[in-house]
């Protein structure tokens, strides 16, 4: 664990990511627009600027617009849609909702409710994604009945880089972990300015093979074996009644469960690189995050707990 950053080995052909732990990992942005929609550059441009970046794989998900798997430029792309209803008032129930890895596209009435795109998405293999929910307002009174959501987003960057202020959406997760619904919590761009914020910031890193087929990228999406990150890396684990995270040199540490309140579930210092704490027998899930010194933060997945 001396390292502070990804370990690079040149393979054959691929770029291999080793986390702290020596495991390989994909470095992936899963959401972003280009001028096929609302983005300001071409696919080429933003596959482009995401390899340059050291990206192994991207999702193209411009508004009701499928793009499908393939390689841009010598990068990896995941099929992938963003279906957009509501308009822009939130008080009037707004869904944002990213299609990815379908194995043809989608067939979406513009009418369609959120309950109909998402039984869409899963009917072709794909995750239906419950984007940026802190930006859409999304309440868990909406969301709780919603059956097949695969995934939300924890942190939308271009929510706090382009005209909105709503990136996170650890409120709502937590809140709905607590009515059972524990998605995989993703780490998306949504790329729409290129304008030196909301490009190559939020990302996951997946234990995966460059080799594994788009199926086998989605299973590994599914049951969670990623961490979401800014660029420290976060490991979380269970050992009984302890939980303890392990991660990249950080200055906070935070826990987060159904319990409002307990002790030791936030940890401040310098260099900080392991945390644990006990678990209480009424906490049914719990989650961590960490900021590095730089305020580039990190997000692990969520676990469920039984006692
Ligand atoms: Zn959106
Ligand atoms: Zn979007």
């Amino acid at each position: 664990m001396e390292g502070t950053s990804p370990i690079k080995e040149k393979g054959a052909d691929k770029t291999m990511i080793k986390d702290m732990f020596g495991t390989d990992r994909l470095k992936i942005n899963l959401h972003l627009h280009t001028t096929q929609s609302d983005g300001h550059k071409t696919p080429e441009e933003a596959a482009a600027i995401y390899r340059e970046a050291g990206y192994d794989v991207i999702a193209i998900t411009d508004h009701w617009k499928y793009r499908e798997s393939g390689a841009i430029g010598g990068l990896r792309i995941l099929s992938g849609a963003e279906y957009n209803i509501g308009g822009a008032n939130g008080a009037e129930g707004v869904y944002h909702i990213l299609a990815l890895g379908c194995g043809r596209e989608p067939r979406i009435h513009r009418e369609a409710g959120p309950q109909a795109i998402i039984d869409e998405i899963n009917g072709c293999g794909g995750i239906a994604v419950l984007a940026h929910p802190a930006w859409s307002l999304n309440t868990v009174e909406q969301t709780k009945g919603l059956e097949g959501v695969g995934a939300t987003e924890i942190y939308n960057t271009v929510s706090d880089a382009g005209e909105s202020s709503r990136p996170y959406s650890g409120d709502f997760v937590d809140a709905s972990a607590c009515r059972g619904r524990l998605y995989p919590l993703l780490a998306d761009d949504d790329t729409h300015y290129y304008n030196g914020e909301d490009e190559t910031a939020s990302y996951i890193m997946l234990a995966c093979s460059p080799e594994a087929s788009d199926a086998e990228l989605l299973e590994a999406i599914r049951r969670k074996a990623f961490y979401a990150t800014q660029g420290p890396e976060i490991h979380l684990r269970r050992e009984g009644s302890r939980v303890t995270v392990n991660c990249t040199p950080a200055v906070r540490i935070s826990f987060f469960s159904n319990a409002v309140w307990a002790r030791g579930r936030c940890v401040r210092g310098s260099g900080l690189t392991e945390a644990s704490c006990e678990i209480q027998p009424f906490e049914t899930f719990i989650r961590a995050e960490v900021t590095d010194a730089d305020g580039r933060r990190a997000w692990s997945n969520t676990i469920e707990l039984r006692q």
